[in-house]
């Protein structure tokens, strides 16, 4: 992918908690995949806990489904809204500039404010989405991850620190982190899938900065749609499902331990947008 430019990293460690808030995986009923919402509260006291802050990426449908949900959530947590499209399409056939339109009408409706990030449903964003986020005004997107999953994309040619698309130049994207060297994505959903082997991995490796770390509900709550997937997809997502939290908490004492400080996505964005890096390019550093 082309790029217009890069910002600064942030002077400190940075760190953001991102969590998609949507239904899980594309089977069964809609009741089947919202099951996953009737564990909110148990999520929220984990969060309350350690004091952590959290950027959740909400599905437009979701958010006019369950707006009393949306609300427990903002007062609950120390939490920011952004927006994961309208209707969270699988197919990759969805019209991005309805997508954006009513899911930023849904989102309105509820939070009474415009949503000023996006992140697209299967980490993919191609240069057209882009340029109409941009048109439509958001400040930032954070769909890539510059990882490789067969058969659903290959983003290894993505910059893996932020940076301004050269089709979107006032567009900051935020990539999902992944580990430097071995392009795995740092996310919920490979910290359990392999654990504590990566875990132990992540401890012995240098960290992206900013690092940006997603996770779903369904990565640590296993509902009747774990069930309905295929038997390889159920395997995958059901392992070390257990330990979920476990994992992501011992994830966290390390980031702290690195001096990492926590902070929500738009105000990494913020601060980023304010800085300029070195010199413009046209061609990914990494
Ligand atoms: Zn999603």
């Amino acid at each position: 992918m082309k790029v217009d430019r890069y910002p600064e990293s942030p002077a400190e460690p940075t760190a953001c908690l991102t969590l998609d808030l949507e239904p899980s995986f594309d089977v069964g009923s809609p009741a089947v995949r919202r099951q996953v919402f009737h564990h909110l509260d148990d999520y929220i006291e984990r969060f309350q806990r350690r004091d952590l802050p959290v950027s959740m990426f909400v599905v437009g449908r979701t958010v006019e489904t369950y707006p009393e949900l949306i609300r427990r959530l903002d007062g609950a947590l120390d939490v920011e809204f952004h927006l994961h499209s309208y209707s969270h399409d699988m197919s990759g056939e969805a019209d991005i500039e309805a997508e954006i339109r009513r899911g930023v009408e849904a989102f309105e409706s509820v939070l009474g404010r415009t949503p000023v990030g996006y992140r697209a449903p299967r980490y993919i964003a191609t240069a057209s989405d882009l340029e109409a986020l941009s048109a439509a005004g958001f400040a930032f997107d954070s769909s890539i991850c510059p990882s490789y999953r067969p058969g659903v994309y290959d983003h290894l040619d993505k910059p893996t620190e932020p940076f301004y698309p050269a089709v979107s130049p006032d567009l900051l994207e935020l990539p999902i982190s992944v580990h430097p060297r071995l392009r795995v994505p740092i996310i919920q959903s490979f910290l359990k899938l392999l654990g504590r082997p990566y875990l132990r991995l992540l401890e012995r490796s240098s960290l992206p900065n900013p690092l940006i770390y997603n996770s779903h509900l369904h990565d640590y709550y296993r509902t009747d749609a774990h069930d309905m997937l295929s038997p390889f997809k159920r395997l995958l997502f059901s392992r070390n499902m257990a330990d979920s939290f476990e994992l992501f908490e011992q994830f966290v004492d390390l980031l702290e331990d690195r001096n990492y400080r926590f902070r929500k996505l738009s105000d990494v964005a913020a601060t980023l947008s304010e800085t300029e890096g070195s010199a413009s390019v046209v061609s990914p550093r990494n």
